[in-house]
């Protein structure tokens, strides 16, 4: 006999049990651990007006309801909202807000996030400026009647700044604006945006959350009520939904989280430690070495350092070098999966970014980035080392 009752997590389980049983009961039809596959467009109807509370797939399913109460558990939410990708997640954000309305953005933002607001946005007369939001007095130099959201991603990519999210969290409560947080370079193991203040979260699941390469998805986790109205209408109304089969590869990337985070932890500061000691490299940039500006901060708000980490070669043809020597290391775009990625930031995710405004973020062309993987970390070491050997 089996038990069909749900898993029972009590209010103190820890992080390693919600990642692994929150949001997920055995299938009550035949006590499967797994949640299935709800690969389904509609539910019948026992009669005119009866349902099970699923009436057609993009507004219900059951596979993607497991998820997003896994994950709004996970990021101590109250609800959380799956779409298409990170980037119709961030979309789905930008819905909170109106014609005419100001937003202040981490001027180090991710790609997608600036093209969105400047290529799309714009063109709802929303406005955006973008200012380092390590510094709280220029946010709030920013800041305007017309402010209503306050969007800062920390770490940020590639140059790992971080910002003070309980600080920022108290600022945006002054100014009375939405504090939201792209937690996708940390993942809530390293910190929990929502519990340090933030008022929404998203995340790119493609990256950390799923952990394994093979999907493309984001998440929105909310705590107002007005929030969580609007966007469980709004995730309807667009549709921009994540498929089943997708939830399902997040559910299963989610169960690892803790053990994953912990080696990506554990093999990005090893290998920031050993580049900031090589020869061949002029500056290591990771919140876990004691020369970044803002470790302090790091070590208060981040649980371990993350997976993340970048490093400047002096000159682009010593970067080139070193990236076409790597054999373990795979040279692609995209970060938080358990093979460890290297990647150009100045011609790969930052090729659209101006050559003026790289500079000054501090993207050279002699700029590498890491995202530390989950393997032997002797066997990433002598991978760099091999590539490090051919530079001159
Ligand atoms: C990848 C990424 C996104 C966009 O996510 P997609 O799933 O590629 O749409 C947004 N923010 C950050 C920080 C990312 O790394």
């Amino acid at each position: 006999m089996y038990r069909t009752g749900p898993v029972t997590l009590r209010a103190n389980a820890r992080f390693s049990t919600i990642c692994l049983h929150a949001g997920q009961d055995p299938d009550p039809a035949t006590g499967a651990i797994i949640t299935p596959i709800y690969q389904t467009s509609t539910y019948v109807q026992e009669a005119l007006g009866r349902h099970k509370g699923f009436e057609y797939g993009r507004t219900q399913n059951p596979t993607r309801l497991a998820l997003e109460r896994n994950i709004a558990a996970i990021e101590r939410g109250q609800a959380a909202f799956a779409f298409a990708s990170g980037m119709a997640a961030i979309g789905a954000v930008a819905t909170l807000l109106q014609s005419g309305d100001h937003v202040v953005v981490s001027d180090n933002t991710y790609g997608g996030t600036f093209r969105l607001f400047e290529k799309v946005l714009r063109r709802y007369q929303l406005s955006f400026s973008y200012v380092d939001t390590a510094n709280l007095d220029e946010v709030d130099r920013a800041c305007t009647e017309r402010t209503r959201m306050l969007f800062v991603e920390t770490p940020t990519n590639p140059m790992c700044g971080l910002t003070d999210l309980q600080a920022a969290s108290a600022l945006a409560r002054r100014r009375d604006v939405r504090l939201v947080v792209d937690n996708t370079f940390a993942s809530p193991y390293v910190q929990r945006p929502l519990e340090l203040g933030a008022d929404l979260v998203v995340h790119s699941t493609t990256k950390y959350l799923n952990g394994h390469s093979d999907s493309i998805g984001g998440v929105v986790v909310a705590i107002r009520p007005d929030d969580i109205e609007w966007l469980r209408f709004v995730q309807n109304a667009e549709g921009a939904i994540l498929g089943p089969f997708d939830a399902w590869l997040v559910l299963r990337g989610t169960k690892t989280l803790a053990i994953r985070m912990a080696q990506h932890n554990a093999n990005g500061l090893a290998l920031a430690q050993y580049l900031s000691r090589h020869p061949k490299v002029r500056r290591v940039y990771y919140p876990g070495l004691p020369s970044h500006p803002q470790h302090e901060l790091a070590s208060r708000q981040m649980r371990g350092f993350g997976g993340m980490l970048s490093f400047d070669m002096g000159s682009l043809g010593a970067a080139e070098t070193m990236l076409n020597h790597v054999r373990l290391c795979a040279l692609a775009e995209s970060l938080g999966g358990v093979e460890t990625l290297i990647s150009h930031p100045a011609t790969m995710t930052h090729a659209s970014v101006p050559a003026a405004r790289r500079a000054a973020l501090g993207i050279t062309d002699g700029l590498v980035r890491i995202s530390a993987g989950i393997e032997d970390i002797d066997d990433l070491k002598d991978d760099l080392a091999q590539a490090l050997d051919q530079v001159r």
